[in-house]
């Protein structure tokens, strides 16, 4: 029998390697996994019966392209979309044996942050079914928490990989912004999406992000790696200097529960011998979230204008080729996207650029700069995550400010170009709390060693308490 509740991706990987299991019956107790959990879930948009790999299998955001594999990104208006090619990280992670496990539910366009956009229902958390896994990634958590995949791989634009992961008891990473290949990935907001692992270890997480790191000629705003990834194994944090920005620690709307086990974390941190001291990110909490949702909904009205019933997907009819979009459009998206439309090409309109788009990439610059001064100071930065544990299904559904505030902390560094990490930390009132790490650009080699070190220390059991 094999476990998939408690197997990590480095162990399955030991026993394909020692002949001792098959890819195909690895794949096969995934299947049976998803066929007894999934019902309640809703993790999987599509999975795949057969192994295609040599190795263990992956699950994938369905924002990344599949060759052969209908891809939607969670929106109508991609409905039976099959591409015709595979994204550079899913051609990179067949390259390593890797085999398709399915594709994962995910917020239409990656907008939101609870998988209720999205046009085929929403995810549920596996530590408790009323509640959302967060978003948009939150299929690719819920999967990977419930033991419905050794790990998969997200995408994140404001908090996609690091909130689900934060929700669901995992570990998550947004690497630094171009370090991993957007090429084949459905685009939201260019500038900021990335591709990034969700795993149940961080030592699977830095092996996950070894495979698909690195520069592609299919993507120019990419990068070699300036050192290999190195798999962790750091018991300790001596030498560490860790920043606990107060904005970032003491914002409104953080419950106790969460500031506690994030204390808690912090002090174990000090234990393992790091140097820990507040700091100060003054603007870049302030200015982030109105900074975000400006340059992302202005980048992703523009990338969302391929979506016109001629290239993609289904097509309404209409008397004439602009009728036909506009009811295509009408029809194929859903609310998220057309008020981010709205707002996006509002923002980038003539006589508006300068006072909004213009104002915000001015923002953005001070954001990078606030952090690059701490990181003369600080080799990390750590805060919650989430400001709050995972909210039950329907409670921001309503009210998208309300929602978007779920991001308020993992924004600042997303807009940064920052890598950041989910490491699970606690629970509190039984549902887990996420610690994130955040390094200086390409320093992710550094938030893996001391994640790793943490995770250790800290024991968390990743497997929800009623799965146990
Ligand atoms: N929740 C944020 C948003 O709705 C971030 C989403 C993401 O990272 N894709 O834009």
């Amino acid at each position: 029998m094999i476990d998939t509740l408690r197997l990590t991706a480095e162990e399955a990987i030991g026993l394909v390697e020692r002949g001792e299991v098959s890819p195909a019956e690895l794949h096969a107790a995934y299947l049976d996994a998803i066929a007894d959990r999934d019902p309640e879930l809703h993790a999987y948009l599509h999975t795949q019966p057969e192994p295609s790999g040599t190795s263990i299998p992956i699950a994938l955001k369905d924002v990344i392209s599949t060759k052969g594999v209908e891809t939607t990104a969670g929106s109508k208006i991609l409905a039976g979309y099959v591409p015709v090619f595979d994204a550079t990280v899913a051609a990179r992670a067949k390259a390593a044996g890797l085999s398709l496990l399915g594709k994962t539910n995910t917020d239409e366009f990656a907008m939101g942050s609870s998988t209720e956009n999205s046009a085929f229902g929403p995810s549920r958390n596996p530590w408790d079914p009323e509640r959302v896994p967060g978003g948009s990634g939150g299929g690719s958590a819920a999967a990977v928490a419930a033991g419905l995949a050794p790990w998969a791989l997200g995408s994140d634009t404001g908090g996609s990989i690091k909130q689900p992961a934060a929700l669901c008891g995992n570990v998550g990473l947004r690497p630094t912004y171009g370090t991993v290949s957007r090429y084949g990935v459905v685009a939201f907001a260019s500038s900021l999406d990335q591709v990034g692992p969700v795993a149940r270890t961080v030592r699977d997480c830095a092996l996950l992000y070894s495979i698909i790191a690195g520069r592609d000629p299919a993507d120019t705003t990419t990068v070699e790696l300036p050192q290999p990834v190195a798999l962790p194994d750091a018991e300790d944090l001596k030498g560490l200097r860790i920043g606990v920005p107060r904005e970032l620690n003491e914002a409104e709307g953080i419950e106790p529960g969460v500031t506690d086990a994030v204390r808690a974390a912090i002090d174990l941190a000090q234990e393992l011998g790091a140097e820990v001291e507040e700091c100060s990110l003054p603007r870049s909490v302030e200015y982030g979230m109105p900074c975000y949702y400006l340059i992302a909904p202005a980048e992703a009205s523009s990338n969302l204008a391929r979506y016109d019933g001629v290239r993609y997907g289904p097509r309404e009819d209409g008397a004439t080729y602009r009728e036909m979009v506009e009811r295509t459009r009408d029809a194929g998206f859903g609310d998220e996207p057309k008020r981010r439309i709205m707002v996006g090409t509002y923002a980038l309109s003539a006589g508006y650029y300068d006072a909004f788009y213009g104002q915000a990439q001015k923002v953005r610059t001070i954001i990078i700069r606030e952090h690059a001064e701490l990181f003369e100071r600080f080799d990390l930065l750590v805060s919650p995550t989430s400001p709050t544990v995972a909210f039950k299904v329907g409670e921001r559904a309503a009210n998208p400010l309300a929602m978007y505030l779920s991001d308020l902390l993992t924004i600042p560094s997303c807009l940064a170009g920052l890598p950041g990490l989910n490491l699970p930390c606690g629970l509190s009132d039984g549902l887990p709390v996420g610690l994130q790490l955040i390094g200086p650009q390409f320093a992710e080699n550094r938030v893996f060693r001391a994640a790793h070190a943490l995770e250790r220390a800290l024991g968390f059991d990743p497997v929800p308490t009623r799965l146990r």
